[in-house]
């Protein structure tokens, strides 16, 4: 179903969904979603809500593919056809999905102590579930939850968040400005959109992808909104983590 263009995204600083530029739709975060995977996670920001399922280290098949010293990172993205909003969205992958299960398998990868499971794989599903924009960071976010509850070591979790350009009014004149966590009309109409994953502790970017165009000054400005989202949500997943773990 397509909405129409907004005449403004941002008024006198107030975000159609009442949010202020620097701050992210509400986060919702559960470490060991699932029962039958060896770890899991749900994640949901605002409408776009997430599973991811991690098994291994195990087996690699199809054989050829195995690293004789560490573990092959793969993360497989999908996104069910019931999650988005009008017409099913097709089954199956496809260019975009694969895309982002390469994206995400890199940024996993450059967390994991990959040198500690020579000649293995280590798995992560990422389903989809309901998608309403940044949906890829969503994903990667729970995929490194899901690794650390099924006790994979890593050097850091990986925290992702978007950010971009939106236009607006300030008192009447149009403006553009950086936000993060871009919502659904944000990221169909907005101007640039930036996924951002990012190691908190050992304070690396480990995806960086842009859609749109952002000036050197408004990525300058847009960076540091995205790191510091970036270490809010990396809280959240250290308080799942522990949740999780605090029953045994
Ligand atoms: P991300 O979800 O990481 O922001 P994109 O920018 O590629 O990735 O997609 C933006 C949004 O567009 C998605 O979150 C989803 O709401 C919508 N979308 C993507 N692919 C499809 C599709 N095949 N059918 C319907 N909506 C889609």
């Amino acid at each position: 179903m397509a909405t129409e263009k907004p005449e403004s995204l941002i008024t006198d600083g107030v975000r159609l969904d009442g949010r202020s530029a620097e701050e992210m739709r509400p986060l919702k975060i559960i470490a060991g979603y699932l029962d039958k995977a060896e770890g899991s996670a749900y994640v949901e920001c605002g409408g776009t809500k997430v599973i991811a399922a991690c098994y291994g280290p195990r087996e690699v098949h199809p054989r050829h593919l195995t690293l004789t010293t560490e573990t092959l990172v793969r993360a497989r993205y999908d996104m069910a056809s019931f999650s988005v909003e009008g017409e099913r969205k097709r089954p199956g992958p496809d260019r975009r999905s694969t895309e982002i299960s390469k994206v995400v398998s890199e940024a996993l990868t450059s967390a994991v102590f990959v040198e500690k499971y020579p000649k293995t794989a280590i798995d992560v599903f990422i389903e989809v579930i309901s998608a309403e924009a940044s949906t890829r960071v969503a994903g990667l976010t729970a995929a490194s939850i899901a690794l650390a509850d099924a006790g994979i070591a890593m050097r850091d979790l990986v925290a992702a968040c978007s950010f971009g350009k939106i236009y607006g009014k300030e008192g009447g004149r149009e403006v553009e400005t950086v936000a993060v966590d871009m919502g659904k009309s944000e990221d169909n109409f907005g101007l640039a959109d930036v996924a951002l994953g990012y190691l908190p502790n050992l304070r690396k970017i480990v995806l960086l992808q842009m859609d749109g165009h952002l000036t050197v000054d408004e990525f300058r400005k847009g960076l540091p909104m995205g790191v510091s989202t970036c270490e809010s949500i990396y809280q959240q997943q250290l308080k799942a983590l522990k949740a999780k773990f605090k029953q045994y």
